[in-house]
């Protein structure tokens, strides 16, 4: 950033030969020049200042009469041009009354190749400069705007053949959100060489005398801006910068009381001095400090040279003065002017900007440079992916790194991103694994074939197979049992019918004292789970029920018969083999991986021993390959292979397990539901018939159970015949707690032997229980095929 205040200058036009000349004198010093005037006394009086006698005035240089062209332009305009060409933007601009010599300064007398004026001969120092730098690579476009009572015109327009300054295209003015100025309608031209800028300033040039008409007087009273546009960009850099250069020839500053003009003209002298007054308006408020509304809005000329007045922008005014005694007045006036434009202060900055294609364009480039560059270094490609061998390598020290106790243990995997993102990755996952439940080092790592991961799934299958092991023990048992139980209860029966045991001691001795409680229920045991029941529905009460013995032992039954249990049991085999199947894999892998580092350790011996040779015969060469070497590498590949092979086959396994699982959890569901289901239903069909006994059964004491009796029927159809025909002559009716047969009340179908009705609490509810269970474990023997026997 460059900040400095505008430079101002001041050039004198010689004197015609009928001028008579000021009193003036320029005093030069180092480094700036002071021009003093002295008011001659006849004026004194009137126009100027009856006190004072002679001004001065600070210049950074006064080009006096005979100052020739080249002169000006090496000390004006050079500097600013070689601003341009680095980036900056730049302005020059002369003010001065009519006739002064401003468009001589600027452009140029039209007589002598020597009257060049600062375009011109800018132009073609900017055409000099770019022929001369290889480095860069420019281009550059011009433009020229003539701005004539606050309109703009663009004086380059090639489609236009203008007659009037009017038929020129206007050029108006944009202003972007972030307050930066565009001229719509403004033509930029490409000019590729001097010739090319020099032929469009002429075309300006000649478009602007056209439009001017003795009526208009256009050149004098119209402010023109010619700009030269420079972008410039080093091969290959994504960087470009642009800069501007304005050069500047501004409408006669004299006032209008001196102009003396009337009508059409008086408007154009108004406009003049109305878009200089507002010129100095925006100078005198930048000149003031603290000051935060500038009125550049105000014309189109302030507008436009916004950014050269207070802006990014080096700014040079050229203050031209014609010195003769008429014009002293002006010429002071002029001065007054550049005393307080040298005031200002502009921030030129460079103008660059990154264009993005080529910024992608030249990463890419950087990256494989860096990418070649490494691989020279390292004597190897460096891909994206760390080989699997890289991987193993990783692990173990990792391993290593995390059992050593040592606080100053360090881990070093060399200056590779990738080795230093997969420790991390590594240590995240381990630090994760080590919050659950396996507080152990040797956790997996995700998905990778590394030997930890073959280590874990083992670790995990073993448990299963353990949990599932005990499952299976468990259910053999209760298998063993049933089948006990089952055998029991024959022999009980057996022994019933043979009559060697009367019902009634059956009841209240027999089958308390020798039975398995579990298995069948004694009518005291019978009794005391009634009246623990009574109060509740039927429903809540099977509930409550389910939680007892008996009804775990029919769902052991049920299961047993029910076509899942086939299902689940096949799947258990399965289960069985696959864990077994994981089992031996994982300790293969085990087994691969020792070989592997069994075959890593020899080629480190390899490595030390052949760096002993060398240091015991330097001649050695070393730098061939070892075959040793190689071949234990080709070894390490080939139990790679099989350890992925393997590891393949344990993840499969494990899905495959997973499923398997689900699956038999999915049918023990289904078994679960379905025995609740038969449960449910047999204790209503048993709750209904209760009620259709009530109904017609004797209404002292006995009561009948027709349900239970069919299901004796079924059950116990001969043994229970029999048991009745020896028991035929006992007399067992009114009594209490006894089970009476061919009850002579009972208005039920039963069997023509046998009947049985059973007097129990006395309260139906608690009665309806009891048999409920006792017809469970019936139909559960009859499952079994007892019943037929
Ligand atoms: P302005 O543009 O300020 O109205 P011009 O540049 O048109 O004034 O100058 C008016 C006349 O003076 C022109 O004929 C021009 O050639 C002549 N002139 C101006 N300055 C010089 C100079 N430094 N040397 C010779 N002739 C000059
Ligand atoms: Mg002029």
């Amino acid at each position: 950033m460059v900040k400095e205040t505008i430079r101002v200058y001041a050039r004198l036009k010689p004197l015609g030969r009928r001028q008579q000349a000021g009193i003036y004198s320029v005093d030069d010093e180092k480094s700036a020049s002071s021009l003093e005037i002295t008011v001659p006394r006849d004026l004194a009086d009137g126009f100027v200042n009856n006190k004072r006698e002679s001004y001065k005035f600070k210049f950074q240089k006064v080009f006096d009469q005979e100052a020739k062209q080249d002169v000006v332009f090496d000390s004006i305009a050079k500097p600013v041009a070689e601003c341009a060409l680095a980036g900056y933007n730049g302005t020059i601009f002369a003010y001065g009354q009519t006739g002064s010599g401003k468009t001589f300064t600027i452009t140029g007398g039209a007589e002598r190749y020597s009257d060049r004026g600062i375009i011109p001969r800018t132009l073609s120092y900017i055409f000099d400069q770019l022929q001369k730098d290889n480095s860069k690579v420019y281009t550059t476009h011009v433009s020229y705007l003539e701005i004539y009572n606050e309109c703009g015109y663009d004086l380059l327009d090639p489609r236009h053949e203008a007659s009037r300054l009017e038929d020129l295209p206007k050029v108006t003015i944009m202003e972007d959100p972030d307050q930066n100025i565009h001229l719509k309608n403004l033509s930029l031209q490409q000019a590729s060489n001097e010739e090319e800028a020099l032929n469009l300033l002429f075309l300006g040039d000649t478009n602007r005398m056209i439009a001017e008409t003795p009526m208009n007087q256009a050149s004098t009273r119209s402010h023109c801006i010619f700009t030269i546009h420079i972008s410039s960009k080093e091969p290959g850099s994504p960087t470009i910068r642009h800069s501007k250069l304005h050069l500047v020839d501004l409408a006669g500053s004299e006032r209008v009381a001196k102009s003396g003009v009337g009508g059409h003209l008086l408007t154009e002298a108004k406009y003049i001095n109305l878009s200089l007054h507002y010129l100095e308006q925006v100078i005198i408020a930048l000149a003031e400090k603290n000051r935060s509304h500038i009125p550049y809005r105000n014309s189109m000329m302030t507008s436009v040279l916004r950014d050269s007045l207070g802006g990014n922008c080096m700014t040079t005014m050229i203050a031209t003065l014609s010195i003769d005694k008429r014009n002293i007045e002006e010429s002071i006036s002029t001065c007054r002017f550049a005393q307080r434009v040298a005031l200002i202060k502009n921030e030129a900055v460079l103008n660059e900007e990154i264009d993005p294609k080529l910024m992608i364009i030249q990463l890419k480039r950087e990256i494989q440079e860096l990418k070649d560059e490494l691989a020279l270094v390292t004597g190897k490609e460096r891909t994206s992916q760390l080989s699997q061998e890289e991987l193993l390598q990783l692990d173990e020290l990792i391993e290593t790194f995390l059992e050593d106790n040592d606080p100053e243990s360090t881990l070093d995997v060399e200056a590779d991103m990738r080795k230093i993102k997969y420790c991390f990755t590594y240590l995240k996952n381990h630090s994760k694994i080590s919050d659950g439940k396996l507080l152990s080092h040797h956790n997996c790592e995700e998905k990778d074939t590394s030997e930890e991961a073959g280590r874990e799934e083992l670790k995990k299958m073993k448990e299963l197979l353990q949990q599932r092991d005990n499952e299976i023990n468990i259910l053999v048992n209760m298998l063993k049992n049933e089948r006990k139980k089952a055998q029991d209860a024959l022999f009980q029966l057996n022994a019933a019918s043979a009559g060697s045991i009367s019902l009634k001691q059956s009841h209240s001795t027999n089958l308390e004292e020798s039975q398995n409680p579990s298995r069948f229920l004694s009518l005291k045991e019978a009794k005391d789970l009634s009246s623990s029941v009574q109060r509740l529905s039927f429903i809540s009460r099977m509930k409550e029920v389910k939680m007892s013995l008996g009804y775990q032992e029919a769902f052991e039954v049920f299961k047993q018969d029910h076509a899942d249990s086939i299902t689940i049991g096949d799947n258990e085999q399965l289960l069985k083999q696959r864990f077994a199947e994981a089992k031996c894999l994982g300790e293969k892998i085990n087994e691969v991986r020792n070989k592997i580092n069994h075959l890593k350790g020899k080629i480190t011996q390899r490595h030390i021993q052949r760096a002993a040779l060398a240091v015991s015969n330097p001649s050695e060469v070393l730098d061939t390959l070892d075959p040793v070497e190689e071949k234990l590498r080709t070894q390490i590949e080939e139990e790679k292979k099989s350890y992925d092979t393997m590891f393949n086959r344990l993840k499969g396994l494990k899905v495959e397990i997973e499923h398997l699982q689900l699956l038999m959890e999915k049918a023990k569901m289904k078994l679960q539901k379905d025995f609740e289901a038969w449960w449910t239903e047999e204790g209503t069909n048993l709750q209904i018939q209760r009620e259709k006994t009530e109904l017609v059964s004797s209404p002292n004491t006995t009561m009948v159970y027709p349900q239970f009796i069919k299901s004796s029927q079924h059950l116990l159809a001969n043994s229970f015949s029999e048991t009745t025909r020896a028991n035929s002559n006992e007399d067992l009716s009114g009594r209490n707690n006894s089970i009476i047969f061919n009850n002579p009340s009972t208005k039920i179908r039963t069997s023509p032997s046998s009947s049985t009705s059973i007097p129990l609490t006395g309260d139906s509810q608690t009665d309806a229980d009891i048999l409920a269970f006792i017809k469970a474990r019936q139909n559960i023997l009859q499952k079994k095929g007892l019943g037929k026997k």
